[in-house]
Order: structure tokens, then sequence, then C-alpha cells
């Protein structure tokens, strides 16, 4: 509806039609509400990618955008790394895309580049950097009145990949307390918090967390419902489901992974007071330098990361705060729905609702004001 359709590439083993659709859509949400010019899309491959050689990888992806190649443009699909894919995919995707389309600068066919091809400085980091850019401001509201910064917060990480390891390092220098970290093989617990540097340099090493020195080791469902203030899901979707949503005991969810938490869960959650920062806004921090990226390749420029990182913290700030007046004129009941209906709204709604309210809105506007033809 705004523009090109935008989303990740994923390569995981269970991925089905049903998941991409769902997660295209999830897009469309997230670039509506971040006011980003593009529609949603999501692509992936039913692979095992832990079992295939860089070669195999290479094979593969390169097949793939062959497939793809009339559907992918600079102007109307824009890859980008998702799970288990990263700036070397959106290499290959780039380069097979470029050859069978000379002649034009095609850079802005993907985001997520390495920065020698044309990616931006910050996209690496964006997401769990955006996670914690909008967690500060969210805090900042005051809505936990015990927690109205980050500093000092006991936070629990699931997935330690791109989004799960850059959110914790950028939670960790804002000061809070890391006390548990896990990948697919399991996680590790330590009461007087990780040093995410330390973490990050034992995966790289050992391929998992799992084994540090001086940590306890509990499983993927142990980690979820540890005693914290923040758990910030950055794995799989799904996590937090009916089964586990009465155990979790953060006070606040921040959704660093894409439908982390079933519809089920969510309402556990809200009734027992469990905030919940949505995936559309508290990830949209990667989509968001995503853009950024596009814009830079287009004018042929490369922004230093310091612009990069004051361009993502002012957008994530201001799409908290639209999501957070909005559900506070609910609270108030200035809301116009309550008003025509001449009550207060009885039953205020989750940040989730509200920010896709926002956003369906927006694409709902654009879509009457652009009329049906023919
Ligand atoms: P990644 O492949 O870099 O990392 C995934 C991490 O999850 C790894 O540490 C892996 O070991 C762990 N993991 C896999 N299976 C697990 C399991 N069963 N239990 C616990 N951990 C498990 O992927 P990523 O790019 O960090 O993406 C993670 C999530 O964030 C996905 O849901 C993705 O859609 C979402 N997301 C990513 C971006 C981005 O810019 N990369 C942007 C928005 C949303």
């Amino acid at each position: 509806m705004f523009g090109p359709s935008k989303g990740g590439i994923r390569y995981h083993p269970d991925l089905t039609i049903e998941e991409v659709i769902s997660l295209a859509k999830l897009m469309t949400w997230k670039c509506a509400l971040m006011n980003l010019p593009f529609g949603g899309a999501k692509g992936g491959v039913v692979c095992y990618p832990k079992e295939l050689s860089d070669n195999e990888l290479r094979r593969i992806t390169r097949r793939f955008t062959t497939e793809m190649h009339d559907i992918f443009g600079p102007n109307t699909d824009i890859p980008a790394p998702d799970l288990y894919t990263n700036e070397q995919t959106m290499a290959w995707i780039f380069d097979t895309y470029d050859v069978l389309h000379p002649g034009y600068n095609n850079r802005h066919v993907v985001t997520g580049k390495p920065i020698e091809m044309g990616g931006s400085y910050g996209r690496h980091e964006a997401t769990g950097l955006g996670c914690m850019f909008a967690t500060e401001r969210f805090l900042s509201r005051g809505l936990i009145p015990e927690q109205q910064e980050i500093s000092g917060a006991r936070v629990v990480l699931q997935g330690f990949g791109d989004v799960g390891s850059v959110a914790s390092d950028a939670f960790h220098r804002k000061g809070a307390c890391i006390i548990a970290v896990s990948d697919s093989k399991g996680g590790i617990y330590r009461q007087e918090g990780l040093a995410p540097e330390e973490v990050q340099a034992f995966k790289r090493e050992h391929g998992t967390v799992v084994g540090m020195n001086d940590t306890m080791s509990i499983t993927n469902a142990e980690l979820l419902e540890l005693e914290c203030d923040i758990l910030i899901p950055a794995a799989l979707g799904n996590q937090i489901h009916r089964g586990n949503a009465n155990n979790i005991k953060a006070k606040l969810v921040v959704e660093g992974a894409n439908n982390p938490t079933t519809p089920a869960a969510d309402e556990i959650l809200t009734d027992r007071g469990i905030y919940v920062l949505p995936d559309i806004l508290a990830n949209a921090g990667g989509v968001t330098v995503s853009y950024y990226e596009w814009v830079q390749n287009q004018a042929n420029e490369q922004w230093t990361l310091e612009v990069v990182q004051d361009k993502l913290q002012s957008r994530m700030y201001k799409a908290v705060d639209t999501v957070f007046n909005r559900w506070q004129s609910f609270m108030v009941g200035d809301e116009e729905f309550g008003k025509k209906e001449g009550k207060v709204s009885e039953q205020v709604p989750d940040f989730r609702s509200i920010s896709l309210i926002i956003a369906i809105e927006r694409v709902a506007r654009a879509t009457l004001m652009r009329g049906i033809w023919p």
C-alpha cells in the first residue's frame, strides 16, 4: 500500500507457508506503525541450515533468487536477513539478482548487506538496539513505578543470535543485569549477571552458550519462567503459550522475535498485569535501518553509525510515544470511539491491540484514499 514490500528471508526446517503468510502480514503492520514507505513481505526456504556447508547454502540461495528474481526488485520486493540468514545470504541474493538485471543500480534490492557492498552502518545492531530504545522509552513513561529506567533491571533473553546477542549488549551498557541467556541448545543462568562480551566469545568458540564457566545450565522452558524484570524472547515464534503464560514472572515482555506470544498467552499476560511490548513495535528497529539502507543506496551515500543510530533512536521513541499516548487516551476515556458510545471504554486494550489499531487505521486510510481501480 505504501511502497515496495519488505521482509526477512528465513531458513528453517519447520517453516510453513502459513507461518510465512502470518509473518508477511506482521511486516505490513510493522511498516505502517513505523511510518515506513513499505508494505509487508516474508520468504524462506525449508532446510537445515546448521547441517549445510557454505557451498550448499550459497547454491540454495542462488537457486531461490533465480526463482524469485521477477518478484524481487528495488521498487517491488526487498528481502532482508531473518532467522538463520545473514549478511552473506544478502550478498549472494544481491549478486544473483544483479547478474540477472545488469546495467542498473540494484544495490537496494536487498538490505542487511555487508558494509563493503552498500550495507548500512548499524544495520546489524539495529533490531537489538531498537529493542533497547523501545524499552527505555516505555519505562520512562512510568507505568512500572519501581522500574522507570533500564539501569538495575534484571533481564532474561531467549535466543543469542543477531537480535538477542546485540540486545544483551545494549541492555548491559545501559546498566541492566543480564541474568540468563539461551540458544537452541539450552540456556545459562548466573544470579550476579553475565557479561555479554564473555558470552559472545564463548559462543563463537563453542557454537553455543551452554557450558560457560560459573553458570548454571537451564532449559529454554525454565529460562522463560525465571524471576526477572524484563523478559526478551528473541528466537522463535510461539514460545510463550497457554501452557507457560501463567508462570511468566517478568513485569515486562519485550518481543525481540516475531510472534513469540500466542494469542491465548497474550490474554493471560494482560489479565495478570504483565505488559507486552509487541513485536511490531519492539523489533521494528531492523526494518527501520533497512529503510535507511535503501535510502542510502538510492542516493549512493553511506551515513555514519552516529547518524543511523540517532535516527533510529528518535524513530523508536516516536513510535513508542504514539502507541503510549493512544493507550493513555483509552485510559482517560477521551478516545473517539468511547465518546461516540457515550462512555469510557470498559476494558483498556493491551499495547499490541493499540499498535495494531494505529497500523491498521493507517493502511485503511491509505486504501480508501487510493480507491479501488479499475
Ligand atoms: P538468528 O538466526 O541470528 O538467531 C536465532 C537465535 O535463536 C540463535 O541464537 C538460535 O540458537 C536461537 N534458537 C533457535 N531455536 C531456538 C529454540 N528452540 N530455543 C531457543 N533459542 C533458539 O536470528 P535473528 O535474526 O536473531 O532472529 C531472531 C528472531 O528475531 C526471529 O523471530 C526473527 O524473525 C526476529 N527478527 C529479526 C530481525 C533481524 O533484523 N534479524 C528483525 C526483526 C525480527
